[in-house]
């Protein structure tokens, strides 16, 4: 694979165009992809053919959405009934290097890495470390390439075994760490403990760390007390597609990958939904191995599409929200647990709570529930925060509000009761 020539090659500039000029070049990439994939894999074919949709119908960006979203389960059913990659691999299978499996199962060749982190030979001449698992999953492939793509020699090591890892950081004067930050962190621990001074006796520079809870906070630590820059801050990565989005040293979000198209769409429509709506991210990779033209992943997120202070101009995910099975839709709104808990956790008061939604005279209710620890001071300027918190959250208001005794909202119960009736 590495030697044929690339269709969709990688475009640095692409990430701080104006969205217009932006929007256009992807629009030709699209194009590009729609007919190449019609033409090499029979799996995208069938399904323009059952929409009823010719390449040439997709002429511009919008025009995406008619196509039918491939979620995550129609991908397992078409994987065992066309087997092993459901239709969908555009080249001979001597082509490709490697397969990966991913919960399900479902079975991934491997893609194509264009991304990087960092100016263009940032690594040249130097050793990165990369901890991420090479087994069954992608990820240490996935961060492989990454690394050679920014010039970097990889020693491979995996996950675990600390003292090895230390020991080659140590001999091989490692400049850069791939992998945890909770992984890093103990592996500076284990050279302090072992009496040397990181950063006299190290020479690590650059750290790309990322998927954990708390990554902030550590990265933080390995700049201010060790010196080392981290590479960018989180990272979006699904084990189907590839890099989605990474956040950028303002942190203000996670940009979304120039070498696809990322969309956030109604789950029970697949149409695209606007900027600062709540759906289903469903991406379009730019791939000439394995095109999943409109993957959903089953993540929800939105965009935010207000410019960020780096000066990249691509939109940004905030956060990954939770799995779009467990959203339940409110006046055409999708409200998840992940936003009901990120309001309601701010009041400290709050012991439990519960949203209830209803339906009456053709008209969605949410009531809200919640079992109070101690009576806030003046209850109806709380109530007046709270509502305003929620609205700004979760894009639709509640309706009504009850007081609980305790222990009456089971602690396991859903945070989000659907009782509606149809
Ligand atoms: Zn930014």
């Amino acid at each position: 694979m590495a030697d044929k020539p690339d269709l969709f090659p990688h475009d640095d500039s692409l990430e701080r165009l104006p969205a217009a000029d932006r929007e256009g070049r992807l629009l030709n990439k699209l194009q590009l992809l729609i007919k190449y994939a019609y033409a090499n894999t029979g799996g995208f074919k069938t399904r323009l053919d059952q929409a009823g949709l010719k390449p040439g119908d997709i002429s511009t960006l919008s025009d995406l959405e008619k196509i039918p979203v491939l979620k995550k389960d129609d991908l397992l059913k078409l994987q065992k009934e066309i087997p092993p990659f459901g239709g969908y691999l555009a080249v001979p299978l001597s082509e490709i290097d490697h397969v990966y499996q991913s919960p399900g199962p479902i079975y991934d060749p491997q893609r194509r890495i264009r991304n990087t982190f960092g100016s263009p030979g940032l690594g040249r001449g130097q050793i990165a470390i990369n901890s991420w698992s090479y087994q069954v999953t992608p990820a240490g492939m996935i961060m492989d390439s990454v690394l050679k793509n920014m010039g970097f020699t990889v020693f491979p090591a995996g996950p675990g075994n600390t003292d090895l890892q230390m020991q080659v950081m140590l001999d091989l004067q490692v400049a850069c760490f791939v992998g945890s930050p909770s992984f890093l962190a103990s592996i500076i621990k284990k050279a302090e403990e072992a009496g040397h001074n990181f950063k006299k006796d190290f020479n690590l520079k650059y750290a790309l760390v990322f998927g954990e809870m708390g990554g902030d906070r550590l990265r933080k630590t390995f700049s201010e007390k060790y010196g080392i820059q981290c590479l960018g801050g989180d990272v979006y990565v699904t084990a189907d597609t590839g890099i989605i989005a990474t956040s950028c040293e303002d942190n203000a979000g996670m940009h979304v990958s120039t070498d696809m198209i990322v969309e956030i769409v109604d789950p029970s429509t697949g149409r695209a939904l606007p900027a600062g709506e709540v759906g289903e991210v469903v991406v379009t990779p730019f791939d000439d191995v394995y095109p999943l033209i409109r993957f959903g992943t089953g993540d929800l997120s939105m965009l935010v599409t207000d410019r960020c202070a780096c000066g990249r101009t691509t939109p940004r995910l905030p956060k990954i929200m939770g799995r779009s099975g467990d959203a339940v839709r409110v006046r055409a709104m999708f409200v998840h647990p992940g936003q009901t808990n990120e309001v309601m956790s701010k009041y400290r008061e709050v012991s439990n709570y519960q949203l209830i939604v209803t339906r009456s005279d053709d008209r969605d209710e949410m009531l809200l529930q919640v079992e109070l620890e101690h009576k806030p001071a003046n209850t109806e300027q709380w109530l007046e925060t709270l509502r305003k918190d929620f609205q700004a959250v979760c894009k639709v208001r509640f309706d009504r509000i009850e007081y609980m005794p305790a222990g009456s909202i089971a602690k396991d119960a859903k945070k989000i009761a659907d009782k509606r009736v149809y």
